[in-house]
């Protein structure tokens, strides 16, 4: 950085501590005034995903953050947690492997996390969405069977409820992603989603199966996806659109979501 550089960035910096120690900002899950730790952001560089929350969250509620780290199930990603040993199936996917190849999420979706997400999604928090998007690109760097992938296909939103909400979650946390390009409209919800709150994964997967299609096959023929969502519930809408996008000629499709239900 040059000298005038290296000035501004220092005044920038002094303004922001100043800024913060009159009006502290507040956890974005329990509400609380607190102080963002002043290491927080060499520990993100590290790529570690509880630290890239540290400025949304209270001390507290940072450490209830639970990030999905193996052992792991290779194929859905959830985590077995609390227990040690290597990756293993687990017994959904020993019955019923899901259609994708794998899944990813940053986080489980549980307590503060939660508590983020809902901030985002339908309070309109979009300070909330890019660190969440820098979660999801720390898990997919750390994510080898996404290695191969071509385009990334954000879940839809069907329009209306694209009207209703004004935003896009998913094409949010995807705004600074860096990897590889994001392909808006190839695919697209053709029937709305219900609320599927309290519905079980059978019934979930009955009430998405259909809801998708593949706008723009040429785009999807023969590439490997990386299908992107916010939030992994029971697989039922991934496996939705996976579907789709096989069913278009993908060459298989992987799925990465900031957070996951277990
Ligand atoms: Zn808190
Ligand atoms: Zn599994």
């Amino acid at each position: 950085m040059s000298g005038p550089g290296l000035i501004r960035a220092g005044v920038l910096a002094a303004a922001r501590a100043c800024l913060q120690a009159l009006f502290p900002p507040r956890c974005g899950a329990c509400g609380a005034f607190f102080h963002p730790r002043p290491h927080a952001r060499p520990a993100a560089a590290q790529g570690d995903l509880r630290a890239i929350l540290a400025p949304l969250l209270c001390g507290a509620c940072l450490r209830r953050v639970v990030p999905l780290e193996p052992p792991l199930c290779p194929r859905c990603g959830v985590s077995f947690r609390g227990r040690s040993g290597p990756d293993r199936l687990c017994g959904d996917c020993r019955r019923e492997p899901p259609p994708f190849a794998a899944a990813r999420a940053a986080f489980a979706y549980e307590g503060p996390l939660r508590e983020l997400v809902h901030a985002f999604k339908y309070r309109g928090r979009l300070r909330v969405g890019r660190v969440l998007g820098r979660c999801l690109e720390e898990t997919w760097r750390r994510y080898p069977e996404a290695a191969g992938v071509e385009l990334v296909c954000p879940v839809p939103l069907h329009p209306r409820r694209l009207r209703e909400r004004g935003f896009h979650p998913v094409e949010q946390l995807l705004r600074r992603w860096p990897g590889p390009p994001v392909r808006r409209g190839v695919l697209i919800r053709i029937r709305p989603g219900p609320s599927q709150t309290g519905l079980d994964r059978a019934a979930r997967r009955a009430r998405v199966a259909g809801a998708f299609r593949v706008a723009q096959a040429e785009a999807v023929r023969g590439r490997r996806v990386l299908l992107v969502d916010d939030v992994l519930t029971t697989g039922a809408t991934a496996a939705a659109c996976t579907e789709a996008l096989l069913a278009a000629g993908a060459d298989g499709v992987a799925v990465l979501a900031a957070a996951r239900a277990l």
